[in-house]
């Protein structure tokens, strides 16, 4: 293992993938308002080159940041200074991400890809996700096809997987997983969810009877130029690859494109920001492409956006403090949700509005499908609660597709159950 660390960190040389030697992660528990205030204000200077994995905003939640090793220093000194409390949570981040690396090159497909040896407890990049849902397709065409619905920015198929037992313009289920490119946990899951909807018809009478009735739009990577640099370049990109002029920071927060309350509280005007909303709605053609189909489509029911991390399961809304008119039933869905999820492996979610469990976020997915009319938006933050963040092993990835799965069958259920 440590001879295989010792390649990828040769290799990520060789290929000029930007290293996190020595950088750190820190769990900060700011005490009052006040700290807040002060994490914030450290947070808005540039030089430090501080990531910050969860934002600080209130007293109550926990603030991770990825430190530079250079600024490391500085930041040990203001928070000791200030009095504010943190932890070490990672240690020396490019040791994580060289066991990551080292682990998929052991699983590495040696022999033709198949659906009965494609390893599912492995990380994967997009031209190995792209070929597995060619596989599902060629498998089994009555049942799954595959849809192109836009391009990206860089000139990449925007692929989304087609579930259906037939029937014109059926009421549809949408789940998608990786708009966010950092969030491996989630791609690897959307992966999973895939073969199991494709193994599970006909088998699972609930499944059955949800897809009796609701065609299943998956698309597994959602933003497949973040995702392709966070294999080549640099793994902890979260952001699309659109560049524009005055500036030479890159790409947009597909999270905080999308026309609903855009450019509120909780998105970034500056490009260079890891929120930077972009500058206008859906300016994005990954955000574009979603637009369009939804609108085209017309009868999607539920739309499930996944990201990671914090075990949250989240509805609308993240841009205004206003209650969504469906709040009592999307609360009571989510609790059923999570109860469901808990029961595999005990693993605790918490629930509630974007706004209240976590912060003011504008320009959101699923605030924008629900104002569609989409009643059952939901967002996920999968695993974990904050050991390893973005950099969740690979053995963890079968137990989180897998409680995260009865989750979304309660929803899925729901929906099928509660016609509107
Ligand atoms: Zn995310």
């Amino acid at each position: 293992m440590r001879v295989l660390g010792l390649l990828a960190t040769f290799l990520a040389v060789a290929f000029g993938t930007d290293t996190f030697e020595g950088h750190q992660v820190l769990r900060i528990t700011a005490a009052d308002e006040v700290q807040v205030e002060k994490l914030k204000e450290l947070g808005a200077l540039e030089d430090l080159q501080l990531d910050f994995w969860l934002a600080p905003v209130h007293p109550e939640l926990p603030i991770d940041v990825r430190v530079p090793f250079p600024s490391l220093q500085r930041v040990k000194v203001f928070l000791e200074s200030n009095d504010i409390q943190y932890s070490i949570m990672i240690n020396n981040v490019q040791r994580l991400v060289d066991e990551e690396k080292s682990h998929m090159m052991l699983q590495r497909q040696v022999q033709e890809m198949s659906l009965a040896t494609f390893n599912y407890a492995a990380y994967h990049n997009l031209d190995t996700i792209y070929s597995f849902m060619d596989l599902l397709v060629r498998e089994k065409p009555l049942l799954v096809s595959k849809i192109e619905i836009g391009q990206t920015t860089e000139g990449r198929p925007i692929n989304v997987l087609k579930f259906s037992t037939g029937g014109t313009n059926r009421p549809a289920i949408w789940i998608d997983t990786g708009i966010h490119s950092r969030e491996w946990i989630t791609q690897a899951s959307g992966v999973w969810f895939a073969k199991k909807i494709f193994d599970d018809h006909g088998k699972d009478p609930s499944l059955t009877s949800i897809m009796n009735k609701f065609d299943i739009f998956l698309e597994i990577v959602t933003n497949p130029d973040g995702f392709a640099y966070t294999h080549t370049k640099n793994r902890m990109w979260r952001k699309t690859r659109s560049k524009r002029s005055g500036t030479s920071c890159v790409g947009v927060d597909p999270n905080r494109n999308w026309a609903a309350g855009f450019g509120g509280a909780g998105s970034s005007g500056n490009p260079c920001s890891d929120t930077y909303r972009g500058p206008y709605a859906q300016s994005e053609p990954e955000v574009q492409a979603i637009v369009d189909f939804v609108q085209l489509h017309g009868n999607i029911k539920a739309f499930i956006s996944i990201h990671s991390y914090s075990q949250l399961l989240l509805y609308p809304y993240g841009y205004t403090q206003k209650q969504a008119a469906d709040h009592l039933e999307l609360d009571a869905l989510a609790k059923k949700a999570i109860t469901a999820l808990a029961s595999l492996h005990g693993t605790k979610y918490r629930y509630g509005s974007i706004i209240k469990a976590i912060y003011q976020a504008s320009g959101g997915t699923v605030d924008w499908t629900y104002d569609q009319g989409i009643k059952y938006s939901y967002t996920f933050e999968l695993r974990d609660a904050g050991r390893y963040g973005f950099l969740l092993p690979a053995d963890q990835i079968v137990p989180t597709a897998e409680e995260t799965w009865l989750a979304l069958m309660v929803i899925m259920e729901h929906t099928r159950d509660h016609p509107y």
